[in-house]
């Protein structure tokens, strides 16, 4: 259990740039028959790619399970090709909006500016931005975690305790995502116990924490036993509904 109950679990997946229109009502209908099955133990949620919003959206409207993309513009609208902005996604009932994910940061050179601004442009939306951070194994190594969480937090926590508090957070180390490597248990709630410690600086202890970084059926009760983890952000093993919804029993 958490040590606050008032954090009410949420299991997050990220497709990431995997799916097909012809692949995905299966997968979107399971998850969702799966969910209602289980009854509401836990908030569900997927974030699809920007194409299948309105899929998602089709298939999982009324259901148990939400929906949501997995990067958003800091930009509301204008000259910025290739870019979504948030009040487009809030057209598909988005709920969620990744934000900062490790992919975006190393492979589009996203700054910890940036992600801020584009959680603040989520939210003004009316979405939920997942704010993700995480350090690499160098930095691990080097005994900068906490330096670095603190570091990617900083722009975010800066939007203040109303902004913040609308939010969710997720810890994912780089080197634990798609590799098959995870923290263990005590590693992640070490930097989540963190995190917790800056948002009730700020006045906002009630905020959601996921962890992420290769979550599976068999490894995801004993992380979210930890009691500053609230759930997970699932990469790979969302793709796969059965895994997935073991995922969420746990
Ligand atoms: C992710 O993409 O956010 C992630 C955690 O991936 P994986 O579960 O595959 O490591």
């Amino acid at each position: 259990m958490n040590a606050d109950d008032t954090r009410r679990r949420l299991v997050l997946g990220n497709w990431k740039m995997n799916g097909s229109l012809a692949a995905n009502g299966g997968l979107l209908a399971d998850v969702r028959g799966g969910a209602a099955q289980a009854g509401a133990q836990c908030d569900i949620g997927v974030c699809v790619p920007f194409p299948y919003l309105a899929q998602a959206a089709a298939l999982l409207d009324g259901g148990p399970v939400t929906w949501g993309a997995q990067d958003v513009s800091a930009q509301a609208q204008g000259a910025y090709t290739g870019e979504v902005a948030a009040g487009m996604l809030a057209d598909f009932r988005c709920a969620w909006a990744l934000a900062g994910h490790s992919e975006r940061r190393t492979l589009h050179g996203e700054t910890d500016e940036l992600v801020a601004a584009k959680a603040r442009a989520a939210l003004a939306a009316g979405i939920t931005p997942v704010v993700c951070v995480g350090e690499t194994l160098q930095e691990r190594e080097s005994g900068a975690t906490p330096a670095v969480i603190e570091r990617q937090l900083a722009p975010v926590l800066a939007l203040g305790r109303d902004a913040v508090a609308r939010m969710v957070l997720a810890y994912e180390p780089v080197w634990a995502i798609g590799t098959g490597l995870t923290a263990t248990p005590e590693q992640a709630q070490e930097v989540h116990a963190g995190i917790r410690k800056a948002l009730a600086r700020l006045g906002a202890p009630g905020v959601r924490v996921l962890y992420g970084g290769s979550v599976k059926a068999a490894n995801a009760a004993s992380l979210f036993a930890m009691p500053d983890i609230d759930g997970g952000l699932i990469g790979g093993a969302s793709l796969a509904a059965d895994e997935f919804l073991r995922i969420a029993a746990a």
